[in-house]
Order: C-alpha cells, then sequence, then structure tokens
C-alpha cells in the first residue's frame, strides 16, 4: 500500500521506518527543513543543547524499534544515568533518586525512603495493571475500561480511577517535599497533579525501574538514528513539505498532491483536526478535554562549570499548588519549579552548555511575545535558589511557548497535546485510527500520549492496525 506520513517528529518516523519495514511504499512529508519536531537541537559557537527532551525513559521501546525495523544502530549509545536527578529544595537540602534512592532518602528526612518503598510497591502495581491495556494497545474508549472490569476487577481497583496523583501521594508519603517530587510527575504529560489521575505513579515506577538514560552525543542522535534507518529501508523523505489537506486517498501539499491509501498524520492531532481534515466528531471531543501544559526553555552558553548540578537538577520552590494554579490559570508562574539539564561534552572546554526547563502556559491564552522579561526571571529565581549563573552567561537562546508553536505545529505550544487532567482524560485523547477512513494518528497528542516511549509505542500499535502490505 501506499502510505503517506504527515510530519517527522518522532512517532512519524517511527511509524514510516515500521510500515516500511512491513513492505508498505513510504513517503514521510515534513513542513520543516530538518526532522525531529520537538526533538531538537540547537548548535551556536561550539555549544550544542537538546531544545526538547534530554531524559530518555523506557529504552526497551526503542530498541524493539530498532530491532523491527533492521536491528540497533552501531553509532547509537546509550548511558543510564546515575544519579538519575538531584531535588533541591529551598531549605538547602537535597536528595538524588537513581539506584541509591530509598538511602538517600532516609538520610534526607527519616520514614522517607519507607514511605517512597510504599509507594514504589504500589506504583509497580499501577504499571503492571496499565500498561497492556492503557499503553500498548489501541484505546477503545470505556469499552477498555468494561473490558479491564470484567477480566481483572482487581487491576481497576489498583488504577484506583477516581483517584488523583495527589491522592496518591497524601496518602504514602508523609513529607510535604517528597509529596511535591511526585507531583512534579504529572508535568511529564503536561497535567496538573491536582486532577491527574493516580494512574501516572507508573511514571516514577519506570524510570525507578528501566532507569533514566542519556544518548550520547544529545538526544537528537535518536531522530538522526530513525532518519537513517527510513532512509535505509526505502522511505522517500521530503522536508520542507507542508501539508495543508488529508483526504484519503489524497493528500495536499502546499505544492501539490500526493495519493495515498493510507495517511498517518504525526501533527499535533488539535492542527490536524482545525486545519487538515473535516471530522466534527473528532473536532467536538477534542474541545472537551484541557490542553497539556507548554514549557519556556532558556539556553544557556556559561563560562566556567556551575556547582551542585548533576546531569538533571529540578530546583523546586515552595508552593507547587501556586505555580499550577498560575499555568493551568494561563498566567506564567512567579515562582516555578526549574529543571536544570547539564549533559557532558556540550560545550568547548572550561564552559557549559545549560538547559533550563518551567512550566508554562500556552501562548494564545497567554501573549508570550509580551513577556520579554520572564527570561531574566527565571535566572533570578534560579540565583535564589542557589543557583546564579547571571554573570557567566555568554549568550542565551530563548525557546516560549510561541517559538515552540511556530517550529513544531503544537497549537499553542502544548507539549502532550491535551492533558491527563481528570478522571476520563485518556478517553478524550484522539485514538490512533481515526473515524476517518483510512487516516490514522501517531504523536505525542494522540493515544497513549506524549514523551519519547509512548510516542514511539503509538507508531507500534498504528503500524499494527495497518498491519503488513
Ligand atoms: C521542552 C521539552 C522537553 C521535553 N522533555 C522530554 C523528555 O525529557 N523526555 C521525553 O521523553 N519527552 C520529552 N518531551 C516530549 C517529547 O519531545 C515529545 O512527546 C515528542 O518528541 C513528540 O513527538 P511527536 O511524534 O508527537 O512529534 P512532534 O515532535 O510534535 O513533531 C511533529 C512534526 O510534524 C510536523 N508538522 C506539523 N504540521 C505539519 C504539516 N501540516 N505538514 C507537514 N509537517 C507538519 C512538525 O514540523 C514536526 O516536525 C519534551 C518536549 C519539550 C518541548
Amino acid at each position: 500500500m501506499r502510505a503517506v506520513v504527515v510530519g517527522a517528529g518522532v512517532g512519524g518516523l517511527a511509524a514510516a521506518a515500521r510500515l516500511a519495514a512491513s513492505g508498505h511504499a513510504v513517503t514521510l512529508l515534513e513542513a520543516a527543513p530538518v526532522v525531529g519536531g520537538k526533538l531538537g537541537r540547537f548548535e551556536r559557537d561550539g555549544f550544542s543543547f537538546d531544545t526538547g527532551p534530554s531524559l530518555l525513559t523506557m529504552p526497551k521501546v526503542f530498541e524493539d524499534l530498532f530491532h523491527d525495523t533492521g536491528g540497533w544502530p552501531s553509532d547509537l549509545r546509550l548511558t543510564r544515568l546515575e544519579p538519575l536527578i538531584r531535588h533541591r529544595f529551598t531549605d538547602g537540602t537535597s536528595f538524588d533518586s537513581g539506584a541509591r534512592v530509598r538511602a538517600n532518602l532516609e538520610a534526607w528526612s527519616p520514614g522517607a525512603g519507607d514511605d517512597w518503598a510504599a509507594f514504589l510497591d504500589r506504583a509497580q502495581r499501577i504499571w503492571a495493571a496499565s500498561r497492556k491495556p492503557f499503553l500498548e494497545s489501541a484505546l477503545h474508549g470505556s469499552r477498555t475500561l468494561a473490558s479491564l472490569t470484567l477480566r481483572h476487577p482487581g487491576d481497576l481497583a489498583t488504577l484506583a480511577p477516581g483517584r488523583t496523583l495527589r491522592d496518591l501521594g497524601r496518602r504514602h508519603l508523609r513529607d510535604p517535599r517528597l509529596r511535591m517530587v511526585l507531583d512534579r510527575y504529572a508535568t511529564y504529560t503536561g497535567s496538573d497533579p491536582r486532577r491527574a489521575p493516580a494512574a501516572l505513579a507508573a511514571v516514577p515506577w519506570v524510570e525507578h525501574a528501566y532507569g533514566g538514560w542519556w544518548v550520547e552525543g544529545g538526544l537528537y542522535r535518536l531522530a538522526e538514528s530513525l532518519l537513517d534507518r527510513c532512509v535505509e529501508l526505502g522511505v522517500e523523505v521530503q522536508l520542507g513539505r507542508r501539508v495543508t489537506r488529508v483526504a484519503p486517498p489524497l493528500v495536499t501539499c502546499e505544492d501539490g498532491e500526493l495519493p495515498a491509501d493510507v495517511v498517518v498524520s504525526d501533527t499535533d492531532a488539535a492542527h490536524l483536526y482545525r486545519d487538515l481534515v473535516q471530522c466534527p466528531p473528532a473536532t467536538r471531543r477534542l474541545a472537551r478535554a484541557t490542553p497539556s501544559l507548554s514549557g519556556f526553555v532558556l539556553m544557556l552558553a556559561l563560562r566556567g562549570q556551575t556547582p551542585g548540578l548533576a546531569h538533571h537538577t529540578v530546583l523546586f520552590g515552595d508552593d507547587y499548588d501556586a505555580e499550577m494554579d498560575a499555568v493551568f490559570g494561563d498566567l506564567p508562574a512567579q515562582d516555578p519549579a526549574v529543571y536544570l539539564s547539564r549533559p557532558p561534552g556540550a560545550a568547548p572546554d572550561g564552559h557549559e552548555s545549560l538547559f533550563v526547563l518551567v512550566n508554562a502556559p500556552r501562548h494564545g491564552p497567554v501573549d508570550w511575545h509580551g513577556q520579554p522579561g520572564y527570561a531574566d526571571h527565571v535566572l533570578d529565581v534560579m540565583a535564589r535558589r542557589g543557583v546564579d549563573v547571571r554573570d557567566r552567561v555568554l549568550w542565551r537562546e530563548v525557546v516560549t511557548p510561541a517559538d515552540l508553536e511556530q517550529r513544531t505545529g503544537a497549537v499553542g505550544g502544548a507539549i502532550y497535546g491535551t492533558s491527563s487532567n481528570g478522571p476520563v482524560a485518556a478517553f478524550l485523547r484522539p485514538a490512533n485510527r481515526s473515524p476517518v477512513p483510512g487516516l490514522f494518528l501517531v504523536g505525542g497528542s494522540s493515544h497513549p500520549g506524549g514523551g519519547l516511549p509512548l510516542v514511539a509505542l503509538s507508531a507500534q500499535i498504528v503500524s499494527g492496525l495497518i498491519g503488513s502490505a
């Protein structure tokens, strides 16, 4: 069959590789001059930055992807990070997650290690119950939940559909700072821990069990390797080709039309259903979901080395609720948690590339063009939390939600499409098989969700739905 994949983000690249490996004739159309989408790279004066993802989890998903399409690339090397994440608090204390997390937690706050171990035990059961039906299969709306209720009633109790991630933290964790650590995992899906389901406890479990990984040379190497794989398999990759209309068996670009027996869209589902295809039921469904958060990124080229940082460090504030109220209330947070990434080998000797990310409301509700001072504000927040780099900045590059929208087509710069806010959020997320015959969806805004591994899983699900040529 002739398959046209729209968008060369990780989902599009993975779908194109899988479909080509299954014998389809695949054309991959990407509006930007480069592949990768949100998985981007920025280089200047010997400094290199991953502009989006900096942490890879569930590497097995990528092992499977490369294995199924021809084998692991010899020049792609993953490193397991130890420590995984350094968590720093405004009282001056910190602890590292990773292999020694339990002992580290006990030393940091007596009882916290035991609490976290008990929490992980529950999280592991949540992961086991949710993995197959919710992550590795196409979702069939409430039918998925109903079949779970009938076949594995215990699993439904484990998932506790009515409970939030915050509820779970309150139940298992006594130290309010540790509750804040758990809360932050909701933002891995662009969500609010007070509204996101307890099932998101699977995220810290997965990180704990399978580790957090870095790709040597930067995470963008993943996009490059996927592109190489597509080319090896005969995928016709066309960059700088923006699709304007999707109506299988036809795909229309700004400069012509292509025949397509099947179309796989890796664009933001909100862009697809608003701009590219007529599908009122899908549009209505999407309107019922809360869009995910965006992010505000600072890439700092620094003189010297910043003491006290791990590869990944989070500088927590005091009031996570105030941050969530702000960003979900369409205001930039005044005292946000600040996420820092400092990968090795990404800067000239005696210098460092520091990637800074904070949660941010989407562009549209907030006019990010009108927030020129926010980068300085974030630098001031970091300085108050003990990471004052202001006098060592050689240059800086800012990526606002408006920039993210412009560069990747994510409506409002929402990183994950729809958020997981609310008990039925998973069922409002656009399905991999659209109601339009011949049109399938992959990528972070469709099922099973955002983040590199889930995006790659969406491609696996879709290639399974389409089948071999
Ligand atoms: C700042 C930031 C930090 C992140 N951190 C992490 C992390 O640490 N770990 C992690 O796992 N994930 C992280 N993520 C999430 C992860 O990057 C995404 O979930 C994933 O890369 C999305 O892939 P995708 O397949 O949905 O495609 P996208 O990356 O959304 O790409 C879609 C592609 O479609 C193209 N396109 C759009 N419209 C059209 C059109 N009309 N015609 C043709 N092409 C079109 C776009 O140009 C783009 O290339 C982060 C994201 C951001 C932004």
